[in-house]
């Protein structure tokens, strides 16, 4: 009992202040830590959000099915060149890829004209002609 009393006692009056002082200060920069450490979470999380919707909206709207077969043909000579800009590129490409009749004026483009024409009608081998027409200067 003595010696319990005699260590209270002998325990400094401000090292109890100096410890909570101290844990507070420890306490308060780990938050301070904390917070810094989610803000920059939540900015990096944040610019690849950017980053990732501008891909996905870059890239969704780059390619599918928008273009006709007439826009297609037209486009086909700067596809040939690799002069297109990339989403135009890749719509021209999309198109080529699902339109057999597209894809085959374009294997007759890049081929030269071998002058086999059943398969090619009117329409398409007029097309083909101002494609043609538009490559030379
Ligand atoms: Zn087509």
């Amino acid at each position: 009992m003595n010696a319990h009393e005699q260590q209270w006692e002998s325990c400094p009056s401000g090292l109890m202040g100096e410890m909570a002082e101290g844990l507070r200060s420890t306490r308060a920069r780990r938050q301070t830590m904390r917070s810094f450490a989610s803000a920059s979470i939540v900015l990096v999380l944040l610019i690849s959000g950017v980053v990732l919707t501008n891909y996905v909206v870059s890239n969704s709207s780059a390619p599918p099915v928008s273009i006709t077969c007439r826009e297609c043909l037209d486009k086909l000579v700067d596809y040939r060149e690799g002069v297109l800009a990339p989403a135009i590129r890749a719509s021209v490409q999309a198109h080529l890829e699902g339109c057999p009749s597209c894809h085959d004026a374009y294997q007759k483009m890049s081929g030269g004209n071998d002058g086999r024409g059943e398969s090619t009608s009117q329409f398409e081998r007029g097309d083909l002609a101002l494609a043609m027409l538009k490559s030379r200067p």
